[in-house]
């Protein structure tokens, strides 16, 4: 009996020590587990909060900085398609100009405002002529080549699309050192515009009025010397415009001729030039010399005479615009 007690306590003890041991053993298990896992999961989760918030924020931020970037790249690049349609127009369009006419524009009413006087100039000619026809004008059936490649120097064998585009440069640079604003219907020799065009972008121009610079060419190699030409006055498109055409001629051609002393073959007047006949604004074609002349090729072919010529025309647009200021 004694020995069947003492089992039981025995039994008994040991299923207590048991559960005290399972307890004991559980208790402590218990809170680090959780602790060490909340600590690792936290730790985790607030490095990758952390890591994703930070990666995601500059990511964010870069974001809208890299499409600022492109937003301001295409800025300039508008500034530029402006341009690019402007290369196409310069082929196709009357309003063509190697100069940004919008720029042009903009300068010449602010000259406008302040009572600057516009000149156009046209140097005659490009690189290679359109002998496709445009009319001789506005409304007329009969038609002309719409711009030739021009003469050539008998001598120099210098070009007259050249010699043009080189002597109205330096007049632009004398035209605005003698306060003037200027526009250029040209500025390169590869270019596409016809003479009905050239009048038309002059007229668009907002310019007062528009010197045509030519070189002439004939048969004989002995004619020599400088004229102008104008508009008739029964000339049914440009209508009063003529008689300020003719003015501005004589001007042009008498000044000319007195400062390079060169012979002066004085006014032609011709209805034949489409250039003249779409003209809206006062308009002369200035024959600086013969190219088919030795004599005269040559020395337009330097830049003391050329210096003399620029002077002289500068000279007859000062007279002209001297005159009706004395009105
Ligand atoms: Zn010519």
């Amino acid at each position: 009996m004694k020995q069947t007690v003492l089992r039981i306590l025995f039994l008994c003890a040991t299923l207590s020590l048991l559960l005290i041991g399972c307890t004991t053993a559980k208790t402590p298990a218990e809170p680090t587990t959780p602790t060490q896992q909340t600590t690792v999961t936290q730790a985790t989760a607030s490095t990758q909060v952390t890591t994703t918030t930070q990666a995601t924020t500059p990511t964010q931020t870069t974001a809208p900085t890299e499409t600022t970037t492109p937003t301001q790249a295409t800025t300039p690049t508008e500034t530029v398609a402006p341009t690019q349609p402007t290369t196409p127009t310069q082929v196709t369009n009357p309003t063509a100009n190697p100069d940004d006419p919008l720029l042009q524009q903009y300068a010449i009413n602010a000259a406008r405002l302040d009572g600057v006087k516009t000149v156009a100039i046209d140097p005659g000619h490009q690189r290679k002529g359109n002998y496709t026809k445009e009319p001789i004008a506005p409304g007329e059936t009969r038609c002309k080549a719409k711009v030739a490649s021009g003469a050539t120097g008998v001598s120099t064998g210098v070009d007259e699309y050249v010699l043009n585009l080189e002597v109205s440069l330096m007049l632009r640079q004398e035209l605005l050192s003698r306060g003037y604003q200027v526009v250029m219907v040209r500025t390169s020799h590869d270019v596409d515009i016809s003479n009905a065009s050239r009048a038309i972008f002059c007229n668009n121009s907002g310019a007062d009025i528009a010197i045509r610079i030519h070189g002439n060419s004939v048969d004989n190699s002995n004619v020599h010397g400088a004229l102008t030409i104008s508009t008739t006055d029964e000339n049914p498109w440009v209508g009063v415009v003529t008689q300020e055409s003719q003015r501005l001629s004589r001007l042009v051609v008498d000044h000319f001729c007195q400062v390079t002393g060169a012979k002066n073959r004085g006014v032609m007047i011709s209805d034949e030039y489409p250039g003249s006949n779409w003209s809206k604004i006062p308009v002369t074609i200035v024959e600086m010399g013969f190219l088919s002349c030795p004599m005269e090729d040559e020395k337009m072919a330097t830049d003391a005479y050329r210096q003399l010529m620029v002077q002289g025309i500068a000279n007859g647009i000062d007279a002209y615009f001297q005159q009706m200021s004395d009105y």
